[in-house]
């Protein structure tokens, strides 16, 4: 009795996610990401320039789209930043007797060089990321943040009267 209940007793496939689809290798996914490569083949390029992302891979056609890395890349590179640049600048400061002159000239150009170095790398992790999670919209199901096709009815007839 006890077996029987076991044996049809329900187990998620670990194959899968929690939404029924294939997981997909985060750390992997977001090196890929990082590296300017696409997360699903890694040859196609994912960004266009410096910051500009693909529509989709030129390789394997993977819809790259859905991305909404929005202010996530700025945010991380001035938190890594941040946290490389404040602690080794005191130290400098605390420990030489440098002029405010030598000090702006080596802190501002390495901290905006820093930035600018890490920015494209972090966007293509980001980016890779929400891939990975089937986040925005990349679970191949439409949009989540466009309103719904009866809202947009329903707005549209609203504003006809109006
Ligand atoms: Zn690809």
């Amino acid at each position: 009795m006890a077996n029987s209940r076991q044996q049809a007793a329900w187990r998620p496939d670990p194959a899968l996610n929690e939404l029924g689809l294939p997981k997909r290798a985060l750390l992997r996914s977001m090196a890929r990401g990082f590296v300017g490569r696409c997360p699903q083949c890694r040859t196609g390029a994912l960004l266009n320039g410096y910051l500009k992302p693909v529509l989709e891979c030129g390789a394997c056609g993977e819809d790259l789209s859905h991305q909404r890395a929005d202010d996530a890349p700025p945010y991380f590179t001035i938190l890594i930043v941040g946290h490389i640049i404040v602690p080794v600048m005191v130290t400098i400061v605390l420990s030489t007797q440098l002029s405010t002159a030598t000090h702006m000239a080596i802190w501002l150009p390495l901290t905006l060089a820093m930035c600018l170095v890490l920015l494209r790398p972090i966007k293509g992790a980001i980016i890779a990321l929400q891939w990975a999670l089937y986040m925005h919209g990349f679970e191949g199901r439409g949009d989540p943040d466009a309103m719904p096709e009866g809202l947009l009815q329903h707005s549209k007839t609203t504003a006809d009267r109006t």
